[in-house]
């Protein structure tokens, strides 16, 4: 079987005459795939029966053979998180937001993470494999198919999920461009951001790519010892470098960067650690996106209390750093990164 989700065109066009059936087949297709988000070849109605059953004998489309084992919607029905599990038999979380702009996916872009964060669940057992190209973009796909009766489709994508996006550049990019494509989703860059715990090399990478693409680093701490003890990635790339590296992103396509900083209860909230991070962040091409912590049960860490977020705020926006607090989405369902497949790990190991 041949899976034809996420191919070229040029490829689809390739594979069809392969099976015998016309070209121009293979344009209808890539438009029901992509612009109708039908994944079942017997609805796609212009296709003859004969040319349905070559392709139902021959090949498979990704979406389609896609599981999704769990599902949670919280309770203001703004937000949907999905727990898909690929045909391989891995796991990966996939989050919908409906914002007043419109729908915006924050995909994975790994099965599991290498990078073991301390606050993060997503690499309680480290990075299994990266997601090809094709499972990144039936992500997005997933939720287009929610979305047809709607008539909407998703305008923005964070890779923001599970993994680390700039150890799979190839996937994630090859990705990005094809929802870019005219005959596909046809997004601007600038509505895609590639999160990343700070691999200079991939942020130098994406600079060469010289695409619109907003970048966010998650910092989350500025004293070194503790950025370290927090996110180990701190002694091979160092907070410093990685934010002058950002900055030079930043003026090299003229978009802001965006810094996110989990506020931990009495680890990194003090008003001297926001005064650091101004002193550090000042004159940059700066945003600060401050995410009260979604604790992870399993590591100990806590959120702090409102006044501390609202202290923390204001201690940045004195020092004229632009800041806003992450508008909670999802609280009520595991929403930050892994929480939901490490629920899902620990209670099919329960079972056994
Ligand atoms: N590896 C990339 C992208 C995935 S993590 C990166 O590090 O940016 C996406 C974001 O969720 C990161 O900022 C990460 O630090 C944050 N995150 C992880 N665990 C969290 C938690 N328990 N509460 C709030 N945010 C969390």
């Amino acid at each position: 079987m041949i899976d034809i989700f996420g191919m070229e065109l040029k490829e689809l066009e390739t594979v069809f005459v392969e099976l015998g059936l016309k070209k121009f087949r293979a344009k209808q297709v890539f438009q029901w795939l992509y612009q109708k988000s039908v994944f079942d070849f017997a609805a796609m109605h212009n296709l003859s029966k004969n040319d349905i059953e070559i392709l139902q004998a021959n090949c498979t489309i990704l979406p389609h053979e896609i599981v999704i084992l769990r599902e949670q919607n919280s309770s203001d029905g703004m937000t949907s998180k999905l727990l898909l599990g690929m045909p391989g038999g891995d796991s990966v979380e996939t989050v919908l937001m409906h914002h007043d702009y419109g729908y915006s996916v924050c995909v994975s872009s790994q099965v599991g993470c290498d990078m073991h964060c301390a606050f993060c669940a997503s690499g309680l057992k480290g990075a299994v494999r990266n997601l090809t190209k094709a499972e990144i973009v039936a992500q997005v796909y997933l939720f287009n198919e929610r979305l047809r009766e709607a008539n909407a489709m998703v305008s923005r994508v964070v890779v923001m999920g599970s993994g680390e996006p700039m150890l799979n550049f190839e996937n994630v990019v090859g990705a990005l461009d094809f929802l870019h494509d005219e005959a596909v989703s046809h997004m601007s860059y600038r509505n895609m951001t590639i999160s990343t715990c700070g691999i200079i090399p991939g942020i130098k990478r994406l600079q060469a790519e010289a695409k619109p693409i907003n970048l966010a680093i998650s910092l989350h701490a500025v004293r070194n010892e503790l950025r370290t003890a927090l996110m180990p990635i701190n002694k091979g790339y160092n907070f410093v470098d990685v934010i002058a590296a950002a900055e030079a992103y930043s003026e090299a396509g003229g978009r802001q960067v965006t810094y996110e900083y989990i506020l931990l209860k009495d680890k990194n909230d003090s008003v001297q650690d926001a005064e650091l991070l101004s002193n550090f962040l000042r004159y940059k091409h700066a945003t600060v996106n401050l995410i009260p912590a979604n604790p992870v049960p399993e590591q100990g860490f806590e959120r702090p209390g409102k006044r501390t977020i609202e202290r923390f705020l204001q201690t940045l926006q004195k020092q004229r750093i632009n800041a806003t607090v992450r508008k909670e989405m999802g609280k009520d369902i595991d929403a930050a990164c892994g929480q939901l497949r490490a629920k899902f790990a620990k209670e099919q190991e329960q079972k056994r």
